[in-house]
């Protein structure tokens, strides 16, 4: 099959195996340079395919030489269609690993499921006994809870309407936007999906399956980022789910006095979530300008290779004030946020091309689904079939 991307608004429903395998060997290769001492020996994913999650367990793997299971929910390819991004992923960083002598299995299907929480359980006292390290990287619109409730997130303010620029990604015009405030019960379905509530559950389920060592490191991922979005990102539904991600983390290392759980706040970058985020996308364009022009762009391989290599260590975690990891660091320095706000307050359709990374950005999202990699001949027939050698549904 010769696959090529088919984009309908900010999502593009093909992906590239050989793309895909490309760009998690680059990752694997960047890792690789970056050595971390954190001692973490036996890691567990969670949202392992994509984004902050797969570069997480890239990083564990090659920077400090763990075992890794993956926790992902993707679907196979066939001789019909190709697979899910997130699956080529997975299948290209498992043959990797299996040549270079590290453990790594994954499981595919819902992780708020107690089913999918089972069976991981199970892998993990098979195969390694306990982990010694949980990240909680998920990023979903949606999750159904045991009862069978399934609750939506949306990303709208919480007070009042709000308007500002923002990207049409039909045609890279600026353009203008209104969102309108979430509901009561809108934000509580928002916190019930992304926020910290099922992290905590698989904390409970690993600790009273005795899957998990009593001085695990748990980390799950934040965003907080500069008054432009404030509105719609911190401040806003998803804002509130994020406030309760980090009371989860200190309610985690309360409960379990051995555990040590974080929150770190990463840098915007385009990924599959955030593309789908109003504002947040014109807001990257011109971020990744800026940042690359002073030499301290990163994309998730660099931040999750930092987070293991700068931010965690042996005895503690280095982090702000409010016990916060901080991988934004650089994106808000400043110097950054103010060429950042300068640009955003003069830039039009006509300007964008020039005062922003438009091109960085549309290069980053093709690249999320295995497109325009360097060296990949996409005029050639490829096999869209490309198994998990370990996969458990
Ligand atoms: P992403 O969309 O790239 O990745 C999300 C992962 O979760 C994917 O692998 C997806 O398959 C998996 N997933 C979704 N639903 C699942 C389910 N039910 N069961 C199993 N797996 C499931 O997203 P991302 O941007 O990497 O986001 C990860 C975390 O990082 C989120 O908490 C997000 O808020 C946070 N974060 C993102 C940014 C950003 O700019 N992208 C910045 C800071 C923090």
């Amino acid at each position: 099959m010769i696959i090529k991307p088919k984009t309908r608004g900010f999502i593009c429903t093909t992906a590239h195996p050989e793309g895909c395998k490309k760009i998690v060997s680059d990752q694997i290769e960047y890792a690789k340079a970056h050595k971390s001492g954190f001692g973490c020996k036996k890691v567990l994913v969670i949202g392992a395919s994509m984004g902050y999650g797969l570069s997480a367990r890239v990083a564990a793997a090659y920077s400090c030489g763990a075992s890794t299971i993956g926790v992902i929910f993707d679907k196979e390819g066939s001789e019909k269609r190709p697979a899910s991004a997130g699956w080529y992923n997975t299948a290209a960083f498992e043959e990797f690993a299996a040549a270079d002598g590290l453990y790594a299995k994954t499981i595919n299907g819902d992780a708020f499921s107690t089913e999918i929480k089972q069976k991981t359980i199970d892998l993990i006292k098979k195969d390694l006994g306990k982990v010694d390290m949980v990240v909680y990287s998920l990023a979903a619109p949606r999750r159904t809870t045991a009862d069978g409730t399934v609750y939506s997130s949306v990303l709208k303010t919480t007070d009042s309407s709000y308007t500002n620029k923002t990207i049409d990604l039909k045609d890279n015009t600026i353009t203008e936007v209104t969102i309108d405030p979430a509901t009561a019960e809108e934000v509580e379905h928002t916190v019930k999906v992304m926020g910290g509530e099922d992290w905590m559950d698989w904390i409970e389920a690993l600790t009273a399956a005795d899957a998990i060592e009593e001085n695990a490191v748990t980390v799950a991922f934040s965003y907080l980022g500069p008054e432009i979005t404030h509105p719609i990102y911190m401040n806003g539904s998803i804002g509130q789910a994020k406030k309760h991600v980090f009371a989860t983390s200190k309610a985690i290392s309360e409960k379990f006095s051995g555990i040590r759980a974080y929150t770190s706040v990463n840098k915007a970058l385009v990924t599959q979530s955030s593309s789908a985020i109003p504002v947040v996308p014109l807001y990257i364009s011109i971020l990744y300008k800026v940042m690359k022009d002073k030499n301290i762009h990163e994309g998730c391989i660099e931040q999750m290779t930092r987070m293991f290599t700068d931010k965690l260590a042996n005895d503690g975690a280095v982090t702000d004030e409010n016990g916060m990891i901080r991988l934004d660091d650089l994106e808000m320095r400043e110097d950054v946020q103010k060429e950042v706000l300068d640009i955003w307050n003069s830039v039009t359709s006509e300007t964008v091309k020039n005062v922003s990374d438009i091109d960085g950005y549309w290069k980053d999202f093709f690249g999320l689904f295995g497109f325009e990699a360097d060296g990949v001949d996409y005029e050639a027939d490829v096999n869209p079939v490309y198994d998990i050698a370990s996969i458990t549904e």
